[in-house]
């Protein structure tokens, strides 16, 4: 059976897994092991050389993992995929796989509170510079760009000021300047959107979230379109360049990525496992796979519902007389509206901010005062949860950070859940009743 050919639904049930000859086990098993027999020396020899492909240690490989990546890569089309402990072992991991001392990326200013954290203090520390610009014109990302740049970097919607930016625009800016655009896709997995259909080259993933969808476990992935010039210019001689570590082994060639023609080639991703995973572990846990495997199977199914949701609880807090302000791209009123249909006709994912009249006393009380809603850090889990990102999410940046990543004392941040439209409703209307 050839995937490719599937709808989206048949993908997340089937892609990547085939019931194995000795046990016929139709759910995907937990491969809950460190480490796998070898033939004899000779197959050992070969798989550390990687003359052969198999399965060594599971900090690099595991069965029930590579079917999470394998599936991963078929819902988005793509060539290949790596899935970590993590999303932000992901994002380190994807900038780190091709960004060095002396190097720096340019990245959007709006983006998820610890990869902020990550590119302005951590990534320092690693000699990376990272170049902050206003997304909303792609024309920023050029005007930062140059010779020591490595990769522009995006998310797909901003969190919480659900900014929609002009990605085709940006990946022209990336692919005039020789650059893959990198884009966290993480509040809008397929099918509520597929950034390679918009001319990015490689997207992260918290699986945290919508993925893996039920708030059970933590996870991460590196999700590679394939076709990316790395060759040009001799640029990028971690991906097409000898391998130090590897006795000067040139993978590239090796995996015949240099043949003409040849557009399928995981290289980046490969790099990743082989270098980055290999040798900093940022390994994820064969059971959190499965479980991830788990929420994927529904995933569409939830998507819909989530979109549909939050769409009906922004309406309904835009007419309600306590809310002065909701950011939601899928209402009119939203800057970015006439993008968000066009990019996104299935809806622009569940998480937006709303700003309580009565400031931050109001916002205060409003999380203390919920009762179906969980007030907590996540986002994306099946269960509608609320969160005041002043005080906590975005409580490291300065105020002028917090102001460019929309963020004020007086929002409140949800992300909508699959419970009955109706007790949604009733819940967030008690809980403001509550702030007067
Ligand atoms: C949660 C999140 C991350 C980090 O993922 P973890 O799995 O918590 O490490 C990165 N980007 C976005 C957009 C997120 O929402």
């Amino acid at each position: 059976m050839d995937v490719k050919q599937n709808g989206f639904m048949t993908k997340v049930l089937h892609a990547g897994h085939h019931p194995d000859q000795e046990t016929g086990s139709r759910a995907v098993p937990i491969y809950q092991t460190t480490s796998y027999m070898f033939r004899d020396s000779n197959h050992a020899a070969d798989l550390f050389a990687l003359k052969e492909p198999g399965y060594i240690y599971t900090r690099i490989m595991n069965p029930t993992t590579e079917v999470l990546e394998k599936r991963l890569a078929a819902l988005h089309n793509g060539c290949g995929s790596l899935a970590v402990a993590s999303g932000m072992a992901a994002i380190f991991y994807a900038v780190t796989n091709i960004a060095g001392v002396g190097q720096n990326i340019v990245s959007g200013s709006n983006l998820y509170g610890g990869t902020h954290t990550l590119f302005s203090h951590t990534l320092k520390r690693f000699g990376i510079e990272v170049r902050f610009v206003d997304s909303s014109d792609p024309g920023n990302f050029a005007r930062s760009t140059d010779q020591n740049t490595r990769l522009l970097f995006t998310e797909s919607v901003g969190n919480p000021r659900c900014n929609i930016d002009d990605l085709e625009a940006m990946a022209r800016v990336a692919h005039d300047h020789g650059l893959p655009l990198v884009v966290d896709n993480t509040s809008t997995p397929p099918p509520l959107f597929n950034p390679f259909d918009w001319g990015a080259d490689i997207l992260v993933y918290s699986l945290t979230k919508m993925v893996g969808g039920h708030g059970t476990c933590i996870g991460g992935a590196i999700v590679e379109k394939g076709g990316f010039p790395w060759e040009s210019h001799g640029r990028y001689p971690e991906m097409t360049g000898p391998d130090s570590s590897y006795h000067d082994l040139n993978m590239w060639e090796a995996m015949g990525c240099d043949k003409k023609g040849k557009q399928e080639c995981p290289i980046f991703t490969l790099k990743a496992r082989t270098g980055l995973l290999r040798d900093t572990g940022a390994a994820l846990s064969p059971m959190n796979s499965f479980l991830i495997l788990q929420g994927l199977e529904t995933l569409p199914l939830r998507a819909a519902v989530h979109a549909e949701n939050a769409l009906k609880v922004a309406e309904h807090l835009e007419k309600h007389p306590l809310v002065s302000w909701v950011n939601y791209a899928g209402l009119p009123s939203h800057p970015d509206h006439e993008r968000a249909r066009r990019m996104f006709p299935r809806g622009c994912g569940a998480v937006f901010g709303f700003r309580i009249k009565g400031g931050l006393e109001a916002a205060r009380k409003f999380v203390e005062s919920v009762r179906l809603c969980s007030h907590l850090a996540n986002i994306l889990d099946a269960r509608t949860l609320v969160i005041h990102p002043a005080g906590t999410t975005h409580q490291q940046l300065s105020p002028e950070e917090q102001a460019a990543a929309g963020v004020s004392q007086d929002m409140i941040r949800i992300s909508v859940g699959l419970e009955d439209i109706e007790d949604i409703l009733a819940d967030l209307d008690q809980a403001l009743e509550k702030t007067q």
